[in-house]
């Protein structure tokens, strides 16, 4: 247990937690949305410093991130809990926290230990991923310019309902993010992941402005945000307040969690995001969840060459030369 970050102190013992968007305000005793930040008689601690519930070796493709360092591992660690609560949650045994008791299984790991492992292993970065970073910031915050110094990058694959002065906390380490644009309406927040829209959207265009590397991930879901509508108002958001040059990663929905019932997301659907993607002008769309899609590869805006051929999340073959297209040499935006 660690005293906890970005929280002030209001009187009778009283806290306000300024990690994530719901600025939990909590009595002691309590414990914020997340699960796993207490207030205990007066000062806010976090219960999920220095131990992993899970880690593992990825390719950077699986975040997904698709412009920075292709081909590369990341050395993924997570901790429990969530400040959402998706019925869609893939990972939802430990990002729902449901009993304290849950927050003392994992492996111990001091922020010296997670990088030296992260060396071992022959990886580039970092990623703080599989529940979400945010509500394991003081971790990360620690790991994160550790890793700096020996050369890794920190990546960030979040739900996007961080503060912005969460975010400039990170700054001065973290290289690359990607986020959950998960729908345009504030409504389908509430109800199906228990937040709001609008925090996300200020989370990206917060992001872009500090420079550093953003992708976006669109989770589309049958009868939940599959209507052209909402489709194009997403791809706008992207290409108009981001920029076209942001990937977007259009994924398909298998049912779980509490989605049992929904089938799977039409490939025709997918199809149709895509060209919503195109039609707001965005150069690099990718399509996953889906097997043996040539949507994975990176292909140039200017001349329509096969840059990066992908397979799953295997890099088959990488044809960019000093970051220009190998055929017509347009600059391709990347990190490498
Ligand atoms: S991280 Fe978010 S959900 Fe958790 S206590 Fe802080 S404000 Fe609440
Ligand atoms: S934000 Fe991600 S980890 Fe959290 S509940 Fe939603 S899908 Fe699960």
């Amino acid at each position: 247990m660690q005293e906890a970050l970005l929280y002030e102190k209001l009187g009778n013992q009283k806290v306000e937690c300024n990690l994530c968007a719901h600025h939990c305000k909590l009595a002691p005793g309590k414990f914020g949305i997340c699960r796993v930040r207490e207030n205990i008689d007066g000062t806010l601690y976090t219960h999920v410093y220095g131990r992993t519930i899970a880690r593992h070796v990825d390719p950077i493709e699986k975040k997904p991130l698709y412009h920075f360092f292709p081909g590369t591992q990341a050395f993924s660690i997570g901790t429990p809990g969530c400040n959402f609560h998706c019925d869609f949650c893939q990972n939802c045994e430990i990002s729902q926290v449901v009993s304290p008791g849950i927050l003392t299984v994992g492996q111990p790991a001091t922020p010296e230990e997670i990088v030296q492992e992260a060396l071992d292993r022959e990886c580039k970065s970092i990623a703080y991923t599989y529940t979400e970073p945010t509500i394991f910031f003081e971790y990360c915050n620690d790991i994160g310019p550790l890793a700096r110094d020996v050369g890794l990058k920190n990546v960030f694959v979040s739900n996007g309902y961080m503060t912005s002065e969460m975010l400039e906390l990170a700054a001065p380490w973290l290289d690359a993010v990607n986020i959950d644009l998960k729908a345009f309406r504030d409504d389908t927040y509430r109800r199906l992941m228990g937040g709001h829209l609008q925090p996300v959207l200020d989370s990206m265009k917060k992001i872009i402005q500090m420079g550093v590397w953003l992708e976006v991930t669109s989770l589309i879901i049958p009868g939940i945000n599959d209507q052209s509508r909402e489709l194009h108002e997403m791809a706008h958001f992207v290409a108009n307040e981001l920029g076209v040059d942001v990937p977007w990663h259009i994924s398909r929905f298998f049912p779980g969690y509490k989605m049992h019932d929904l089938l799977p997301t039409p490939i025709d659907t997918l199809q149709k995001a895509r060209e919503a993607g195109t039609e707001a002008g965005l150069n690099y769309i990718y399509v996953g969840n889906v097997p043996a899609s040539a949507d994975q590869n990176t292909v140039c805006p200017r001349c329509g060459a096969t840059l990066i051929e992908r397979v799953g999340y295997n890099v088959l073959g990488n044809i960019i030369e000093n970051g220009r297209c190998a055929e017509c040499e347009y600059k391709i935006a990347m990190v490498d």
